[in-house]
This record gives C-alpha cells, sequence and structure tokens, in this order.
C-alpha cells in the first residue's frame, strides 16, 4: 500500500454515495446539501454533527451547502433562534453565503403542488373524526381502510382545499391526504396528511395562511425546489423516505433530490432534545441557552471550547447508521487536544495559602520568564512578579504526607515554577488548626528552577505574588446530570440533575491575565483551560472553566 493510502482516511458511506455519484456524472456533477433546522431553539452539538456532514460535504466536493430554516411549523418559531443559528453555523467554522432559505417562502409553490396532487387523482380532503380515523388507519398488525372521502371527486376535493386554504372550516375539522396504500405495512404511507388547518400566527407570514403543510410533504419538496442533491437527516426519518420519494414521484417533479439517513448524536450526561432544552432554560435550571453547561453551540462557546474542537470531534464520531451513546469524556478529550496547541499558559491560584519567604528582601519584587505556551513557540514568553508574600495552592501543601506525595511539607523542597526552590520551614495555624500561612526558605541559587549543586526535587507547584495578584471569580463547571443517560425508563430527567455542576470559587491571578480577551480560553497551569466571561468586569475577571487538564471523572469511577 502507498503512503498515501495510508493517511487518507476511508470515506463514510455518505461520502462514498456521493463520490460514486460524481463519477457516475449524476446531477451534472453537482453536490448540493441542506442544514434544515427548525428554528424552534438554540443549536446543539448533535445538530454541529449535522452541521459538519452537510456543509463538509459540499465544501470537500465543490458544492454548496444550504441553510434552511424550516419553518413550516407556526407555533414555536422565531427570529431570535434564526439569528442564533446563523451566528452559530458560522462561529463553527461553515459558510452559508448572503442567502437563508425558508422553507416558509415556499407555501404558495407548496400549495399548488398540492393542488396538482388533488388534479392527478392522489390526495383528497378528509373530515374523519379523530375517533374514526383510528379506526380506519389500522395498526402495524392490522390493516386500514380507505376512508369515505377517498372516493370524492377531483372537483369536490380541489373545491374543498381550496375553501380550507380560504377559511372556511374550523381547525382540525379537515385535513389533505395523500391517496397511497392504506394497507401499506408502513404506517406513514397509510394516506398520510399533507395539509392540516391551524390557525396560527405565523413568525414570516403572519396570518395568511390558515393552512399548513406537514413536515413528509414540506420537506422533499424544498429540497427539490432548491436543487439539493443528497439530503441527510438522522435515522428516524428512515421509515420516511418512501413518502418522500413518493411525493416527487406523485408530481413528476423534474428534478429528484435524494434523501440518506444517518445516525444521530447521542452523548452521555447530556439531553439533547430542544424542548427538555427549553425546559431547563425556561424554567431557570439554568442560566439561559449560553449557560456553559448546556450542550448548546452557544453554551460551549461560552465555556470557551474552541470550535475547531468541535469538528474534530464531530470528524472523529464518522457517519454511520448505527445508533450509539457516545461518552462525554470522548469531547471532552477533544477540547484538551485544541487547547493544549492553541492556549496560552498562565498560573492562578484558585484556592490560595499564603507563603512567606522569610530570606527573601521585604518590599521587592522581581520579574521572572514564563514561557506562553511550550506547544508553540511563537507565542513567547512573559514576565511574571515574584517576591516575598506569595499565594499557592492549599492542595499543594500537607502536613503528614502520603507516600508518593511531592510537594509541599514541613521540611520539605519544591520548586516554584519559573522561581525558585523553597524549603517549609514554619507552618502558622489557627485556633482550630487549620494551616493559615507557611513560613519557607527561598534559595536564590535557584534562580530559573534550577540548583547549581545539581540537586533535586520532585514537586513543582504554581503561585502567585501576593502585591501584584488580580481578584478573580473562577465558575467550575462539572456535568449538567449525574447519570448517563437522563431521562432514561421514563425517570424525570429533571430529577437526575447534577447538584453540583457549577461552583464558584474567588481566586489570585498573575497580574498577566488581565489582558485576557472576553471568551479567550488560556490554560491555567496544573488546574485546567478557562476562558474569560462576558460576566467579568474591569479589574475583576470572571472565568469559566472549559475543562480539566485530565479526565478527573475516568479516574474516580476507576477506583
Ligand atoms: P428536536 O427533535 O429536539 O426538536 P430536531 O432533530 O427536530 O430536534 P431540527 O432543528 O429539526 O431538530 O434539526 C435540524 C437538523 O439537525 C436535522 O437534519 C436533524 O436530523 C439534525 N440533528 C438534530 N439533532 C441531531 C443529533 N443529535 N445528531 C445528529 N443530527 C441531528
Ligand atoms: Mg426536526
Amino acid at each position: 500500500m502507498s503512503e498515501e493510502n495510508i493517511s487518507t482516511p476511508s470515506l463514510d458511506f455518505i461520502r462514498e454515495i456521493v463520490a460514486a455519484d460524481l463519477a457516475a456524472g449524476r446531477y451534472d456533477g453537482k453536490v448540493v446539501t441542506r442544514f434544515p433546522p427548525e428554528p424552534n431553539g438554540y443549536l446543539h452539538i448533535g445538530h454541529a454533527k449535522a452541521i459538519c456532514l452537510d456543509f463538509g460535504v459540499a465544501r470537500e466536493n465543490g458544492g454548496c451547502c444550504h441553510l434552511r430554516m424550516d419553518d413550516t411549523n407556526p407555533t414555536k418559531e422565531d427570529t431570535e433562534y434564526v439569528d442564533s443559528i446563523a451566528e452559530d453555523i458560522r462561529w463553527l467554522g461553515y459558510d452559508f453565503g448572503d442567502t437563508i432559505y425558508y422553507a416558509s417562502d415556499y407555501f404558495e409553490k407548496m400549495y399548488e403542488c398540492a393542488l396538482e396532487l388533488i388534479r392527478r387523482g392522489k390526495a383528497y380532503v378528509c373530515d374523519l373524526s379523530p375517533e374514526e380515523w383510528e379506526k380506519y388507519r389500522g395498526n402495524s398488525a392490522v390493516p386500514g381502510t380507505n376512508p369515505p372521502g377517498r372516493s370524492r371527486s377531483v372537483e369536490e376535493n380541489l373545491d374543498l382545499f381550496q375553501r380550507m386554504r380560504a377559511g372556511e372550516f374550523p381547525d382540525g375539522s379537515m385535513v389533505l391526504r395523500a391517496a397511497i396504500d392504506m394497507q401499506s405495512p408502513n404506517i406513514h404511507m397509510r394516506d398520510p396528511v399533507l395539509y392540516r388547518i391551524r390557525r396560527a400566527e405565523h413568525f414570516r407570514q403572519g396570518n395568511e395562511w390558515c393552512i399548513y403543510p406537514m413536515y413528509d410533504f414540506a420537506h422533499c419538496l424544498e429540497d427539490a425546489f432548491e436543487g439539493v442533491t443528497h439530503s441527510f437527516c438522522t435515522l428516524e426519518f428512515e421509515i420516511h423516505r418512501p413518502l418522500y420519494d413518493w411525493v416527487l414521484e406523485a408530481i413528476d417533479f423534474p428534478h429528484r433530490p435524494h434523501q440518506y439517513e444517518f445516525s444521530r448524536l447521542q452523548l452521555s450526561y447530556t439531553v439533547m432534545s430542544k424542548r427538555k432544552l427549553l425546559q431547563l432554560v425556561k424554567e431557570h435550571y439554568v442560566e439561559g441557552w449560553d449557560d456553559p453547561r448546556m450542550p448548546t453551540l452557544c453554551g460551549l462557546r461560552r465555556r470557551g471550547v474552541p470550535p475547531a474542537a468541535i469538528r474534530n470531534f464531530s470528524a472523529g464520531l464518522g457517519v454511520t447508521k448505527i445508533n450509539s451513546v457516545t461518552d462525554l469524556a470522548v469531547l471532552e478529550r477533544c477540547i484538551r487536544e485544541e487547547l493544549n496547541r492553541t492556549a496560552s499558559r498562565f498560573m492562578a491560584v484558585l484556592d490560595p495559602l499564603k507563603v512567606t519567604l522569610k530570606n527573601y528582601p521585604e518590599g521587592q519584587v522581581e520579574m521572572v520568564q514564563g514561557i506562553n505556551n511550550p506547544e508553540d513557540p511563537a507565542a513567547g514568553t512573559r514576565e511574571i512578579p515574584f517576591g516575598r508574600e506569595l499565594y499557592i495552592e492549599r492542595s499543594d501543601f500537607m502536613m503528614e504526607p502520603p507516600k508518593g506525595y511531592f510537594r509541599l511539607a514541613p521540611g520539605r523542597e519544591v520548586r516554584l515554577r519559573y522561581g525558585y526552590f523553597i524549603r517549609c520551614e514554619e507552618v502558622i495555624t489557627d485556633a482550630e488548626g487549620r494551616v493559615v500561612e507557611l513560613i519557607c526558605t527561598y534559595d536564590p541559587e535557584t534562580r530559573g528552577g534550577s540548583a547549581p549543586d545539581g540537586r533535586k526535587v520532585k514537586g513543582t507547584i504554581h503561585w502567585v505574588e501576593k502585591s501584584r495578584a488580580l481578584p478573580g471569580t473562577v465558575r467550575l463547571y462539572d456535568r449538567l446530570f449525574s447519570v448517563e443517560q437522563p431521562g432514561a425508563d421514563g425517570t424525570d430527567f429533571l430529577t437526575q440533575l447534577n447538584p453540583d455542576s457549577l461552583k464558584t470559587a474567588e481566586c489570585l491571578l498573575e497580574p498577566a491575565l488581565a489582558s485576557v480577551a472576553v471568551g479567550e480560553t488560556v490554560q491555567f497551569e496544573r488546574q485546567g483551560y478557562f476562558a474569560l466571561d462576558r460576566d467579568s468586569r474591569p479589574g475583576r475577571p470572571v472565568f469559566n472553566r472549559t475543562v480539566t487538564l485530565k479526565d478527573s471523572w475516568a479516574k474516580m469511577q476507576g477506583k
């Protein structure tokens, strides 16, 4: 095998289909895909998988991908969602040009198609009551029977349907149905509803319409109108595909897009249904759609997740027809990998313990040099103030260190990162015996972190100099749910929220962190990655923890 072959990732089944279509010269060598969100919520990480596929396949093949709002359901949709969807897709790194397509722009054309179906004797108006409806439809074991409306004449159906549109009948009193096959083993083919009467204001069409097309009728037409060639959707639509094809065939549409289904992303410790996400927001279980614990793209962005990490995560998932739950740790690993390459390092003390270097000159502050990113030499260095009074992490000191603990303890010497070796000479405790300060000595010969006499220390800890330290707040986020599959087995997902998903702490930061921009993600050495939040005020930064440096959950669960 040539090297080229080894490094080329194998194509997923969808990319194979597209490549074969191109090779066969189908669709005049064009690839047009679409991403069709319903503007009734914010996009989440599951949508990102679809976006990476829809826009990715188009980009890889010199085609284009339409962003189309699937706004055929008048009651829950809103421009707030349209704007957020557009913003999130651009942030993810995909381009949909200047046009946003709207399914609702095609209402008139869809109506014409419905009239055409009626003229061809392939659709009819049906006024069964809900009880009768059940009876005629049958079920998976019992074939359905033709409802009385099926035998209406074309003229009568045209008249009724036009009057449905004109608003002559009450909501729910009639529907337009496709005349397919009441005996079909596929329930979706038993004369499915194409149009229903619904008096509801549409966010773009106002009260222009009182009949609205159903998804199965509308979606294939939208794809056909736009010249879409490959229409990707999640597996639950597989059983609807015969209807997608039937509608285009029945109208004899000259252009025939094709639908392909792939498995949806499911992530552990996460809910992804828009209904549930909306409930979390509306009932204030989280701060909003962009709460950093939400799986929404705006939440992940606010948490400090770089878009490249999400694209890499999606690429790693692959595209298959197998349903499975992906461990949240996989996403976290992608985030760490990306941030390890790109994030600048700083020192921050989240749970401060005071250290005084009794042999360091009082009032003196010197500058030591820190490396901004060991993975990226171009990131350069920075100056860090060092002085007599410092803070270290409380967990970096132990009165009685167990075996294998290499950090500070009475009489023990450690290295202060980028600073000096220090030795703990004395421990000051308060009335309750709690350690409040360490009196240490530093070795002036060890500037930069090594001793001229060759003596070694096993621990290196981070620190912040007291007089220049910047006080700030950190929000330590954890999984939003405490169980792997919230809401499984009929449990109320709200009872499975992780009570510790947010902890807030006051911290002390090295002064260079004052120049971080809102939205920028940095590494706090030995702690994790943190993004500056928009709640920050001048001189009072607020950092959101994006991820820890290691997968602490894997360790804990392995115990
Ligand atoms: P919900 O059922 O929660 O309302 P939805 O799937 O109906 O969500 P849409 O706005 O219709 O949400 O989704 C737009 C596109 O994103 C669809 O093509 C859908 O298949 C895809 N999509 C949604 N969720 C996922 C997911 N978890 N994994 C992959 N693709 C998804
Ligand atoms: Mg949907």
